[in-house]
C-alpha cells in the first residue's frame, strides 16, 4: 500500500495522530483506504483500543446490560424513562449528562425502542446527537457532518435502490418521522439528507459489540475501526471488553503489511462467505484465499446434510448425529480439498462424544479439529482458543496431567487477551489448572 498525501484521505487528523502514536497508519490501495502497520507486531499484541464515537445496547438485551459501560451485570432501571438499565451508580451518574436528553424521549415512545430493528434505533438517534455535539465543539457550521461521519462510506445508491418497505428502511422511517422533530426541538436543524445518511453510513460501518458467548449485544460506531479490510486469512481480531474494542494481532504482522479483521465467519465455504460480504459489505472478495478456493469443486448438497446435523445436534439427537457424522467423515473427507467442511463436522462430532460420555473418543476428535482448524485461523481467535481450554478439560478428565497443564499453559494468553480475566473461559481455565495441582 503506498502512502499517500493525508488530505486524500479524508481521514480527520486526530484519527490519524492518534493511529500513529500506536504504529498505524493509512493507504489507499485497490480496496479503498486500509490499515498498515508501521513496525512488527507479536501474536497477541494489543494494537490499539478504541472507545465508539456513539453505542447503544440492543432492544432484545437492554435488560441485562449496563447502558454505560456496556458490561453484563445487576442492572437497574433508569426511573424516568423505566428503559435503559445501570450497573452502578457511578455508571448512572456519569451517563446522566447525555441520557438526560434523550430519557423523556424514549419514555414517550418505548415501543420504537423495545422493537428489534435491523439497525439500532437508539444508535441512530445518538449519532445523530452526537454528531451536533462535535459539530459544535470543532466549530464546524458550513457542513452537515462532522469529520468522523464524514469519512464513512455509505453506500446510498444501494439503499436507494432498496423498495421502501424493505426491513432495513423501518429504522430509517422511525428516525425520520419520530426523532427529527425531538431533535428540532432542542435547537438541531437537521434535514432529511443528514438522517438518511447517518442511517446509511451506521448501516455499513457500526460495528457489532460481542457479549460473553459472543452474541451481538450492543452496537457502536468505532471510526478508526471502519478503516480496517476484510480478509478470509486477518492477521487481526477485535476483542471486546463492554463497550471498549481491543485491535489484537492475531498472528505475528510485518512492518507494511495491512492490518485485516473478518467481517463474517471464516469458517464457511467460499461461497458463502463471498454471499455474505456482498449482502453485509458490498463487496465481492478476492483475497488470496478466496482465489485459492474458487478453483475447488465442491459438492454443495454435503453442506446440505450438514444443515441437518446441526439442527439435530441442537434438538440433543446426539447418537443419530455421530452416525451421521462419523459417516460423512469416512466416506467423504477422503477426496475433499477444502478443510472447512471437516473442521464444522469435527465441531459437532466432539461436542457429540462428550454427551455420550465417550470422553478419549472426544478427545481424539478435538485434536484432528485443532490441528485442521489451525489451517485458518490460530489461537488467538474466539472459537479456536476456547477450544483449546476444552482439550484440556478432557484431557483432565482422563488424568493427562502434564499434557493438560502444556495445553492450559498455551491457551492462558489467548484467552486472557481475547476474553478478558473476568470472563467465564478464563475463569475455567484456571479452575482446571487448580484441579491439576
Ligand atoms: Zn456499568
Ligand atoms: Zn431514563
Ligand atoms: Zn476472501
Amino acid at each position: 500500500m503506498a502512502k499517500e498525501n493525508t488530505d486524500d484521505l479524508c481521514v480527520p487528523k486526530r484519527i490519524l495522530e492518534r493511529l500513529k502514536q500506536h504504529g498505524i497508519s493509512v493507504a489507499i490501495n485497490e480496496k479503498g483506504r486500509g490499515l498498515i502497520a508501521d513496525r512488527d507486531f507479536e501474536a497477541g499484541t494489543i494494537l490499539i483500543r478504541s472507545v465508539p464515537f456513539s453505542s447503544a445496547v440492543a432492544g432484545k438485551h437492554i435488560q441485562e446490560f449496563c447502558n454505560k459501560c456496556g458490561l453484563k451485570k445487576e442492572v437497574k432501571k433508569c426511573s424516568r424513562c423505566n428503559y435503559v438499565r445501570y450497573c452502578s451508580k457511578d455508571c448512572q451518574v456519569s451517563a446522566w449528562p447525555s441520557h438526560k436528553k434523550e430519557c423523556d424521549y424514549i419514555k414517550s415512545c418505548l415501543d420504537i425502542f423495545t422493537k428489534v430493528l435491523p439497525i439500532n434505533s437508539l444508535l441512530v438517534l445518538r449519532t445523530l446527537e452526537m454528531n451536533e455535539i462535535e459539530k459544535l465543539k470543532q466549530g464546524i457550521q458550513d457542513r452537515e457532518l462532522c469529520p468522523e461521519l464524514e469519512m464513512l462510506e455509505s453506500h446510498r445508491d444501494k439503499f436507494l435502490e432498496l423498495k421502501l418497505n424493505d426491513a432495513k428502511h423501518t429504522t430509517y422511517e422511525i428516525v425520520t418521522r419520530t426523532y427529527k422533530p425531538f431533535l428540532r426541538d432542542r435547537g438541531y436543524i437537521i434535514t432529511d439528507n443528514t438522517v438518511f445518511d447517518v442511517h446509511c453510513k451506521l448501516a455499513v460501518n457500526a460495528n457489532a459489540i460481542q457479549g460473553d458467548h459472543c452474541e451481538t449485544v450492543s452496537s457502536g460506531l468505532f471510526p478508526e475501526q471502519t478503516l480496517l479490510n476484510h480478509s478470509c486469512r486477518p492477521n487481526c481480531l477485535n476483542c471486546f471488553r463492554g463497550l471498549e474494542v481491543l485491535l489484537v494481532a492475531s498472528r505475528d504482522i510485518i512492518c507494511g503489511e495491512e492490518l485485516t479483521i473478518n467481517y463474517i465467519d471464516i469458517i464457511k465455504p467460499v461461497w458463502e462467505r463471498r454471499s455474505q460480504l456482498k449482502e453485509k459489505s458490498h463487496f465481492s472478495c478476492v483475497c488470496q484465499r478466496c482465489v485459492e478456493e474458487e478453483l475447488i469443486e465442491e459438492d454443495r448438497t454435503r453442506w446440505t446434510r450438514l444443515d441437518k446435523i446441526y439442527e439435530e445436534y441442537v434438538n440433543g439427537n446426539s447418537r443419530y448425529l455421530l452416525n451421521l457424522s462419523s459417516t460423512i467423515i469416512d466416506l467423504e473427507f477422503k477426496d475433499v480439498q477444502s478443510d472447512i467442511f471437516e473442521v464444522l463436522v469435527l465441531r459437532l462430532t466432539f461436542e457429540a462424544y462428550i454427551e455420550l460420555n465417550e470422553i478419549e473418543k472426544a478427545l481424539s476428535h478435538i485434536q484432528q479439529l485443532i490441528e485442521i482448524s489451525q489451517k485458518y485461523e490460530t489461537i488467538y481467535s474466539h472459537d479456536l482458543s476456547t477450544v483449546f481450554v476444552r482439550q484440556a478439560e478432557l484431557m483432565a478428565q482422563l488424568n493427562l496431567r502434564k499434557e493438560a497443564k502444556q495445553v492450559l499453559e498455551i491457551a492462558k494468553r489467548p484467552i486472557e487477551i481475547i476474553y478478558g480475566k473476568e470472563h467465564s473461559w478464563y475463569i475455567q481455565l484456571l479452575r482446571i489448572n487448580d484441579r491439576l495441582i
